[in-house]
């Protein structure tokens, strides 16, 4: 037989977008439009319709950048149709979905009907009780004809500008201009031809499929062969008539059943909606709006679907904002069809947010689930978080969780990951059941191409045969579609495709769980080989988090000593309110330093008023606590001693900042040329170097600008050593900036305050210790303890982790003897040796121009400690001490702590009162130096019994660290102790 199967597929695809397209809908008629516009920010429903509304015509110009149009859009639809949808087109652009214009459509009464999406442009108009577009249903006919609606459009600008990384203005309201974005196109009411549909549905599928399957198979000639007679069945002038016929010729291949070997698809509804990103916060809470609503309407035309949607933040905003559509997602959630999965406030980043807020991130997530929406969620669900921390695992485990799901891991620059479902172990030695979809992506489509993708690359071949694919538009795209859902009933059980069922998450580690019961195991943390400039951009929102955390801290202990030891009223809705402003700005592109400008002002603002609203707390906690006097009192709120003040408590304290063990050089330029330690009689910098030397980098990355430190950047260095020092007061300009920097020195400690105004772009600013100190791996604190990393590069691992994050502190050590270098709001590192030297580099600033092309600019502070001859134990202490300095006060009265742990390796994290608002008082310690611990612990107040929990404060069922009145711990194990209420 001659070969002419090259011109088949191209052929269907011609036919498919010249005749059946345009035959989609039987019929059409222009609807009538009237537009308002909202002067300011977005208005609710109420206030919008209120409104005078003017008529406007196709073609016309709508919607200043981030403003909105409310479109009031009414018709009538003739009585012989029989499926009719109003179908919009606001004037979308290619740009993808949910990265340009965007409208909720209302009923007058305010119920949210869906979401209108570049890709979704159609909402069914009638007859939404078992219609379905796929299935053969009875027709319905509308009784009632008229149509009256309203759509807010959002004219949400195209930030990607088509991923070029070229600075754009308009990602903020006072740089974005008053032109309008967008052209209305064509608004109709048109009736749908449901086998014209449900062909094009057939052709994709198949088309898709054909693509996928290798060229030899007789399978794939079949199929191909049969989408040629298909398309010469239908009649190009009559597709309506024919397209019947057209289907005909396709029923046999898609009823041919899937090889008993076929890979198992457990395909979950979703849509990935980024908290805030290349939009503000509230236009999140109408993405999540339009797309709950879609995902709703879809669940009444098709049984199958199960939506998983994470983030407690967004169901709360729904709450708030849309208590209707609220209240239909409660329905849905009790039936098992809308899943809230993950149990967190939000997808947070989890490199940098501090031990206890990733706990809360838990808590409060849980917390909102049970209480609002009666759910148990049994996983944490983090598909695009940029890196997963070695802490997880147990955090996530006392929480209740089972399982995680990431993805992120696929985008590794350098090195593949080998597994796709696996256990993960911590620090401390917990594994949880861990699945990367090997579809590679969480938007599926589940299209041919990408459910091939899925079977070949499912790394478990063999041993498991089954993945999970998250299929729907992210972003504000809308969701699932009807299309998607068609996809997923065509391939159930299709020749030569994977086998598609849609289900629950859960169902999905069920059934993995029970195929695969030993899964290879990988240990330690799951570093992100990309996007390592997230733990430097943005810097103020940074250091806003880190001072907010310890801010939280603060309050929570003197707030609970202050109700324990002088009944005072606990600030519960205080607490919560910044807990969850603080938990919203971990999100994976707010604490990355990787949204647009507006998300960003805005984050600074937020921790701002986070900051008032506890020092509000703290000083009223204080001021009660110590009473009426005029003795000066120093209030310690870290867990060591701090200058002869005990931790948690407050007393006066000594001066603390001279002894004679060590020496510093200054040099006249403000560069450290020497740090003796007296006592080891050791010098720590090596000779011809200088340590507090700043290093000005060229940060060009190729791609990502905010997210990415690219390697090259290290070819390129500027050794900043051009200054003047007046004692140990240091003054340096470069570029367009200046630094200035005091620099003390506080018992074995080296303290650097430094104050930056930064005005450079795209440079990265970095402050280096070399010291003469052997190491070949560095310890950085993580959330509850701390994971070393080598300071070599001798595998294609270690050399893709050159930028990494710690918390509080790094330390770096040789057997004997160690050095640690504190901080209070930075989190990237670089630490590497060279020869005998090891040097330690903070990452300071960066100025990267996309998405926010004024990142950074301005002032910043840090404050760095160089403790010299420290222990793991000193790095804690350090990272303590310099994250929560004393807090003076003036009053009468001693304040005792309210619990006294006698071993400095358990450290008390979070003293605060129980959630459930019964007065008891829970304490949450952890093992910090990665060894056994037996410490004895005494609570100084009255209480009826002490137990056990897990972080959501319920009981365990037996005590696992609690053995009397002392604390048995394993290395870097979490505790929560609950003290009950007398
Ligand atoms: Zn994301």
């Amino acid at each position: 037989m001659h070969d002419d199967s090259g011109f088949v597929l191209p052929r269907v695809a011609r036919f498919v977008r010249e005749r059946l397209t345009p035959a989609l809908h039987r019929a059409s008629v222009p609807a009538r439009v009237a537009a308002w516009t909202a002067p300011g920010e977005p208005v609710p429903f109420g206030e919008a319709r209120r409104q005078e509304y003017r008529p406007i015509a196709v073609g016309e110009a709508w919607g200043r950048p981030w403003g909105t149009a409310w479109f009031h859009v009414t018709g009538s639809v003739p009585a012989q149709w029989r499926h009719p949808e109003l179908v919009v087109d606001l004037g979308f652009t290619g740009a993808g979905p949910g990265f340009q214009a965007e409208g909720t459509v209302y009923a007058p009464d305010g119920v949210v009907l869906g979401g209108i999406e570049p890709r979704r442009r159609a909402v069914p108009l009638a007859c939404q009780q078992g219609d379905t577009a796929d299935a053969e249903r009875p027709e319905c006919h509308p009784a009632d004809t008229r149509v009256d609606l309203y759509v807010e459009a959002a004219a949400n600008p195209d930030m990607t500008g088509g991923w070029g990384w070229a600075p754009t203005p308009l990602g903020d309201l006072a740089t974005a201009g008053d032109d309008p974005l967008y052209h209305l196109g064509a608004v109709e009411l048109a009736d749908l031809d449901r086998t014209v549909w449900g062909l094009l549905q057939d052709i994709w599928t198949l088309s898709g499929l054909v693509e996928a399957l290798p060229g030899d198979l007789p399978r794939r000639a079949e199929v191909l062969r049969a989408l040629e007679r298909a398309v010469e069945a239908v009649d190009p002038d009559d597709v309506a008539a024919t397209a019947e016929a057209g289907r005909a010729e396709l029923v046999d291949v898609l009823a041919r059943p899937a090889h008993a070997s076929a890979h198992r698809v457990y395909a979950v509804g979703h849509a990935h909606i980024d908290s805030a990103w290349l939009w503000p916060v509230r236009e999140t809470v109408r993405k999540v709006t339009r797309t709950f609503a879609n995902a709703l309407q879809l669940m009444e035309t098709d049984e199958e679907l199960v939506f998983a949607a994470s983030s407690a933040q967004q169901y709360a905003w729904m709450r708030d904002h849309q208590p209707e559509l609220f209240a239909r997602i409660r329905k849905r959630t009790a039936e098992g069809r809308f899943a809230p999965v993950g149990g967190m406030w939000v997808e947070s980043d989890t490199n940098m947010p501090g031990g206890e807020a990733l706990a809360r991130q838990l808590v409060y997530g849980a917390g909102f689930f049970a209480g609002e929406l009666g759910v148990d969620s049994d996983g944490v669900w983090l598909p695009d978080s940029f890196g997963y921390s070695a802490a997880l695992p147990q955090i996530a485990v006392l929480a209740g969780r089972r399982w995680l799901l990431t993805q992120k891991i696929s985008w590794n620059d350098t090195n593949r990951f080998p597994h796709h479902t696996f256990d993960w172990e911590g620090i401390d030695g917990t594994r949880i059941r861990t699945h990367f979809p090997p579809v590679d992506t969480y938007n599926a489509e589940l299209s041919g191409g990408e459910l091939a993708r899925a079977q070949r690359q499912f790394a478990e071949k063999g041993r498991a045969n089954t993945s999970l694919v998250p299929f729907g538009w992210g972003d504000g795209g809308g969701g699932p579609t009807r299309e998607m859902l068609a996809a997923a009933h065509r391939t159930r059980d299709l020749e030569g495709s994977p086998t598609v069922r849609l289900a629950r998450p859960t169902e999905f580690f069920a059934a993995a769980a029970a195929e695969y019961p030993y899964p290879p195991v990988w240990v330690g943390e799951l570093y992100l080989e990309y996007h390592r400039g997230t733990y430097t951009t943005q810097a103020r929102t940074k250091r806003g988090n880190r001072r907010s955390e310890h801010l939280l801290r603060e309050a929570e202990l003197w707030a609970t000593t202050a109700a324990v030891q002088r009944g005072a009223e606990y600030p519960v809705e205080t607490l919560r309110r910044c807990w969850e402003t603080v938990l919203l700005q971990q999100f994976h592109d707010i604490l990355p330093g990787t949204s647009i400008a507006w998300v960003h002002r805005q984050a600074e603002r937020e921790y701002a008023r986070v900051a008032e609203e506890l020092e509000g707390v703290i000083a009223d906690a204080l001021t009660l606590l110590v009473g009426p006097g005029d003795r000066d009192l120093a209030a310690n709120a870290g867990p060591y001693a701090v200058d002869g003040v005990p931790g948690l408590a407050i007393s006066t304290a000594g001066p603390g900042l001279e002894n004679d063990d060590v020496r510093v050089v200054v040099d006249e330029r403000g560069l450290i040329t020497s740090i003796y330690d007296k006592v080891a009689e050791r010098e720590l910098v090596p000779p011809g170097r200088a340590a507090n030397l700043l290093q000005l980098h060229r940060d060009t990355p190729t791609y990502w600008d905010a997210w990415d430190i690219d390697r090259h950047y290290r070819r390129h260095a500027v050794d900043l050593v051009d200054g003047t020092c007046d004692g140990t007061r240091v003054v340096r300009s470069f570029g367009a900036s200046t630094v200035t920097q005091t620099i003390t020195l506080r018992g074995r400690t080296v303290e650097i305050d430094t104050h930056v105004e930064w005005h450079e772009r795209q440079k990265l600013l970095k402050l280096a210790f070399p010291l003469d100190v052997h190491a070949d791996r560095a310890a950085s604190e993580i959330q509850f303890g701390h994971v070393h990393r080598p300071t070599h590069a001798n595998t294609s691992w270690d050399a893709a982790r050159f930028e990494t994050c710690a918390h509080r502190w790094v330390h770096v050590g040789e057997p004997g003897y160690g050095v640690a270098v504190a901080n209070d709001g930075t989190y990237g590192h670089d630490i590497t040796r060279d020869g005998p030297t090891t040097t330690v580099r903070l990452s300071l600033l960066r100025a990267p121009l996309f998405p926010d092309p004024d990142a950074d600019q301005g002032e910043h502070r840090f404050r760095v400690a160089l403790r010299v001859g420290a222990t793991i134990g000193d790095a804690v202490a350090e990272g303590y001490r310099l994250n929560l300095p004393l807090r003076r006060v003036r009053g009468g009265d001693d304040v005792a702590p309210l619990v006294v742990v006698d071993d400095p390796a358990v450290v008390v994290e979070a003293v605060k009162l129980a959630e459930d608002g019964s007065g008891d008082v829970v304490v949450r310690l952890y093992e910090a130096l990665g060894t056994r611990a037996a410490a004895r612990i005494t609570a100084t107040f009255d209480h009826a019994s002490v137990a056990e929990t897990d972080l959501l404060e319920q009981p365990l069922p037996e005590p696992v660290a609690l053995d009397g009145d002392r604390l048995r711990l394993r290395p870097f194990q979490i505790v929560t102790l609950r003290f009950e209420h007398l």
